[in-house]
């Protein structure tokens, strides 16, 4: 079936420097590396290596066609993907010190110009079985999700960057809810444990992830494999991207896990967001 995907698309400035900048100071950056980022890429991209057959739903500068192009190459479907003249793509200047401490600017940029028009014949494709992936990302998720679920189609929400009304807005129309160890902290303060929804994953950083059959009232559990962390940037996209191309591929949810744990332990070993996703094949050659 198709993964479709509502997502930002960000492309990472990242500047080495000596130091933070002081208000007022200019600085020479030690060296500079442009990566693709915004957790939709990211997780399209995951979701694609992962083998999904991905279509990106988002926007980007007429411009920039290398970050399309990125996507593209990954084997996503970008047809969709709005190109502006008047906009520029999403991105992020990351600023990183000696000692890891690092200052990071966000422009949302395109991706914050959504229009549900501009998606009407993806919407008309859209089919029961079909996955919507969204984040907290982009200014169009309530919209879409309704009009996914009215279609039958399982909307998976990320709840990152997160936000409760956010959240309050689109739950009523997720199947699927995807968090992190904080966010699953901040969900239960604010919902309960009881959300209406049918699963919920969770990943824990180093200590693994779980995921909630909340209809059938089932648990697994997934331990993280041990590496050498090198940079997290994107584990939790890259573990959601490999999970929901698991579910789609018909996958038990013991292996969907896994494999995605494995895939963000080889992530974490690199630097990078999106580009640092790995392929299935080297998944299963680490799973070997
Ligand atoms: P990010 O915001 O950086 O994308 P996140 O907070 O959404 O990350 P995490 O829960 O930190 O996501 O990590 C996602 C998954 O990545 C974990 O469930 C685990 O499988 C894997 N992972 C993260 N950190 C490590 C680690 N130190 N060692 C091995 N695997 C890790």
């Amino acid at each position: 079936m198709t993964v479709w995907n509502l997502g930002s698309i960000n492309i990472d400035h990242t500047y080495h420097l000596p130091h933070l900048p002081r208000p007022g100071e200019t600085l020479s950056a030690r060296d500079y590396r442009k990566g693709l980022g915004g957790k939709g890429a990211n997780q399209s991209l995951a979701a694609a290596r992962a083998g999904a057959s991905v279509v990106h739903l988002g926007a980007a500068a007429r411009s920039d066609d290398w970050v399309v192009g990125r996507l593209t190459s990954a084997g996503v479907d970008t047809t969709h993907i709005v190109r502006h003249h008047d906009q520029a793509t999403g991105h992020a200047i990351i600023l990183l010190d000696d000692d890891g401490e690092n200052s990071i600017v966000i422009h949302g940029g395109a991706n914050r110009t959504l229009q549900q028009e501009q998606f009407k014949s993806a919407i008309a494709r859209m089919k029961g079985r079909d996955f919507l992936l969204m984040q907290n990302e982009t200014n169009l998720q309530v919209e879409l999700a309704q009009v996914a679920a009215k279609r039958a189609v399982r909307v998976v929400y990320s709840a990152a960057p997160f936000d409760i009304e956010a959240l309050r807005a689109v739950l009523p129309h997720v199947s699927i809810i995807a968090v992190n160890e904080g966010e699953a902290a901040e969900l239960t303060a604010a919902f309960g444990e009881d959300l209406a929804v049918e699963g919920m994953l969770i990943t824990r950083g180093a200590k693994g992830a779980e995921y909630r059959d909340l209809r059938g009232g089932r648990s697994f559990e997934v331990p993280a494999y041990p590496v050498e962390v090198v940079d997290t940037t994107g584990a939790g996209d890259c573990f959601a991207g490999y999970f929901i191309a698991g579910l789609d591929r018909g996958d038990d949810i013991p292996v969907a896990l896994r494999r995605a744990a494995a895939a963000a332990a080889l992530k974490v070993t690199r630097s990078g967001a999106g580009d640092a996703i790995p392929k299935l094949d080297e998944v299963e050659q680490f799973l070997a």
